[in-house]
């Protein structure tokens, strides 16, 4: 498969004209290869985390990772699977200096079958090409690095978590400027590699953990104009601090909100969605609309696909102000409030804290029934042993 052409991205709405603007003077037509891929194996596998253990996210990595270099001058290199290391980097390095840094979150599962299969990962392939023009690091063929990744996983499958407690493999695909540089600008080296952690469910003992946010509308997460559509590191080192204060409140995550209406907009790093009867009496799930601001979800865009298909109800994406919620909380119309993501899946909210008034959430009270019916729709596709269509075997 060919790597996507300009006309092809611009046609399918992927990339609003600046990006195209800014890529254009790059090397469109090259990719790295998954049929080039070179392996090297380990030659001391690490020992497997016990499956009583629990798995804390992010701290346990298997046994290899993949790397691909480019330079401006060569392109890219080949791409190359070898035992998980350090990586070697240049102090002046531009990742280091400007954020030039993305990065994604995707999940491998093990079905009932003993197959290993990953979920949606095109559509991270689609978001990771849009984070890296926006950065200015160089095009890739998306379904070569699929295929590269997908290989990755193959060879550490061990590593893949029975499905029984919920477990999964985590994999973060991250992207690089590596320039010995201090100049800014579009860099003249990068690094593109991913790395696996085998991760355990967010809510063991399958009972359902509700979190509380704090709703300050001096925090924004991120702005018109800006890039809080794309999954850059820049986004989320500075939210760190806005965390520790929802924390010292009592909460445990940011809803982050935006504009002088105080527009609900992401949860933590989740999307997030309400589910109520609108003002108008209709039944409705909403989300903000992918108007630059919001992270386009993959499990956003699979809640409302399975609610669209399901048709029960209506399926908004809109702008929501906390004056709304205000007034559909007082009226008794909100039924479950809850965030999105792959870490999570789906995870219900039952207090914000804002302005100084802590509100109460009935999502637990009424049942969390929309958030265990996500929950169940999602489980028995990436734990099936049937070939759904979002689901890539490896
Ligand atoms: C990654 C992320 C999400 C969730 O995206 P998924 O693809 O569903 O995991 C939502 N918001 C932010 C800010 C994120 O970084």
């Amino acid at each position: 498969m060919a790597a996507v052409g300009l006309g092809q991205i611009l046609a399918r709405k992927l990339l609003p004209v600046p990006y195209f603007l800014l890529a254009s003077q790059r090397c469109w037509a090259s990719s790295f290869k998954a049929t080039d891929l070179q392996v090297e194996l380990c030659q001391k596998p690490q020992k497997k985390p016990d499956p009583e253990e629990p798995l804390i996210f992010g701290k346990r990595f298997t046994d290899h990772m993949l790397t691909v270099e480019w330079c401006k001058e060569q392109g890219w290199g080949v791409p190359c699977i070898h035992p998980f290391r350090n990586l070697t980097l240049h102090p002046a390095c531009s990742a280091l200096h400007y954020s030039i840094q993305l990065f994604e979150g995707m999940k491998a599962f093990q079905g009932k079958d003993k197959r290993v299969r990953l979920f949606r990962p095109w559509l991270n392939m689609d978001r990771m090409l849009r984070s890296s023009l926006r950065l200015c690091l160089p095009e890739f063929d998306k379904l070569e690095l699929l295929e590269c990744i997908r290989r990755l996983v193959e060879i550490d499958k061990e590593w893949v978590p029975s499905g029984e407690k919920k477990a999964s493999l985590y994999i973060r695909p991250t992207f690089i400027g590596n320039e010995p540089c201090l100049g800014v600008h579009p860099p003249l080296k990068a690094l593109l590699y991913v790395i696996l952690c085998p991760v355990g469910s967010y809510f063991p003992g399958d009972s359902l953990k509700p979190v509380s946010l704090l709703a300050d509308p001096r925090f924004v997460r991120a702005w018109t104009g800006g890039v809080g559509d794309c999954k850059l590191g820049g986004n989320y080192g500075p939210t760190v601090f806005m965390q520790e204060a929802a924390n010292r409140e009592g909460c445990e995550q940011v809803l982050w909100l935006y504009g002088p209406d105080h527009q609900l907009t992401e949860v933590g790093t989740m999307n997030v969605f309400i589910f109520w009867t609108h003002k108008d009496g209709v039944l409705e799930l909403v989300t903000p609309p992918l108007d630059g601001i919001i992270l386009p979800g993959v499990i956003r865009q699979s809640l409302l696909d399975l609610a669209q298909l399901w048709g029960e109800f209506r399926v908004s994406e809109r702008k929501v102000s906390m004056q709304e919620l205000l007034l559909a909380l007082r009226e008794g119309r909100v039924r479950e409030i809850f965030g999105s993501g792959t870490a999570c899946q789906v995870c219900p909210v039952h207090r914000i804290l804002y302005q100084g008034e802590l509100l109460h959430i009935p999502t637990m009270e009424n049942g969390s029934e929309l958030i265990l019916r996500f929950q169940k729709a999602l489980s028995d596709i990436q734990y099936g042993s049937d070939s759904h269509k979002w689901m890539l075997p490896v």
